[in-house]
């Protein structure tokens, strides 16, 4: 048997008809830029996510950096984050002008608080805590420590589209939220895509101006800005995906279950929700002292893997000039030898899974 980690064109199939007529619709409408299908797929996203509004923005990484623009970043401003994140939470901090600061993670492989507060300095402006694999961030601790401290919390939320803590969806704790729709993530636009959540009403209005040229109507531009919309074709397609979004969030925690069912007593650290948490999978990554001779074992059995993320962010060329070493984030340092993506995508079939399973098993075995 085969399983593929991941399989972009399956999940069309069943619905292809209605997006292409719903695509269709937006050809012959002529309308492209900012139109109605736009305008709908974002009220349905702030509705999903219990917040005021939700704007389309060209990807994550611009939702990211839009919304420190919107809290008025500004050179040498601190912005504290996780190291075992994708590279772009700590990229779209440097590119909006602050700095990263990063804070190791917890075995769950989120932020630790404790670690975040060690970290705040007199400079620190803002909190950008990563739903890392759709798992949510301790909000309660986080949220706590941003008040105490007069910061921001910026959620990185590019994986966990749906995810909640304590009844509360993730991209409603913060000034904003920031979703990814890459083709990757589990709410996937034909392309590139993002979105931000806020209840703020002057970020709001900030960011419908800042992802616009900073234009305040067609033809006055109050400051100068970028241009970074979400297409009204990937919205109309968008739109018709968001009413499979919880189904397909329920097969992958449905799979979820059974790997954690199936694996949690072997010499493996298992993700598991805790009671007030739910997790939407983006990744499934256990962690194991085996891990390579584990990936090499299912790659001759046809199940493909992937390691999310091989090297930290602070071992990148590019981080040089923030000055860490290695030894300085211990938890990340270590989950990095021993994590393991394996598929968790809701077009994989039970038999699918169950090979897995049974591969992960002999391999102990
Ligand atoms: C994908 C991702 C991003 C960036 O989103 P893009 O749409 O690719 O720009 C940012 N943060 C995390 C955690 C991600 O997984």
């Amino acid at each position: 048997m085969q399983v593929p980690y991941i399989n972009l064109g399956l999940q069309h199939k069943p619905i292809k008809d209605e997006i292409l007529s719903s695509i269709g619709n937006v050809l012959d409408s002529g309308q492209f830029i900012l139109g109605d299908e736009l305008t709908k797929f974002e009220k349905a996203f702030a509705e999903m996510h219990g917040v005021k509004y939700a704007l389309g923005v060209a990807n994550g990484t611009d939702a990211l950096f839009l919304s420190l623009k919107a809290i008025g970043l500004k050179e040498g401003d601190e912005v504290i984050t996780a190291p075992n994140s994708f590279l772009a939470s700590a990229s779209s901090v440097i590119i909006a002008g602050g700095k990263p600061v990063f804070a190791d993670v917890l075995e769950d492989f989120n932020i630790d608080p404790e670690k975040v507060e060690k970290a705040i300095t007199k400079k620190t402006k803002a909190i950008i805590p990563v739903h890392l694999t759709g798992r949510p961030a301790p909000m309660d601790e986080l949220v706590a420590l941003a008040k105490k401290h007069n910061l921001h919390i910026i959620e990185d939320a590019a994986q966990a589209i749906g995810a909640t803590y304590k009844n509360k969806p993730v991209g409603s704790f913060g000034t904003t939220g920031c979703f990814s729709l890459h083709p990757l993530k589990n709410l996937a636009a034909g392309g590139d895509g993002g979105v931000i959540t806020t209840n703020d009403d002057a970020v709001y209005k900030y960011l419908t101006i800042a992802r616009n040229h900073g234009l305040k109507n067609r033809d006055e531009c109050q400051f100068w800005s970028y241009n970074s919309r979400l297409d009204n074709l990937q919205a109309a397609l968008l739109n018709v995906k968001m009413k499979y979004i919880n189904q397909w969030t329920e097969r992958r925690r449905e799979f979820a279950n059974r790997y954690y069912d199936a694996l949690s007593d072997l010499p493996m650290i298992v993700p598991k929700d805790k009671t007030y948490e739910k997790s939407v999978y983006h990744t499934f990554i256990i962690q194991t002292e085996d891990r390579n001779e584990l990936k090499e074992h299912l790659a001759r059995k046809g199940v493909d893997s992937k390691i999310h993320y091989p090297m930290p962010i602070h071992y990148q060329e590019a981080a040089k000039s923030l000055g860490y070493k290695k030894g300085d984030f211990p938890v990340t340092e270590k989950q990095a030898e021993t994590i393991l993506s394996i598929p968790v995508y809701p077009e994989l079939t039970d038999e699918q899974v169950g090979y897995v399973i049974e591969e992960i098993q002999n391999f102990y075995h």
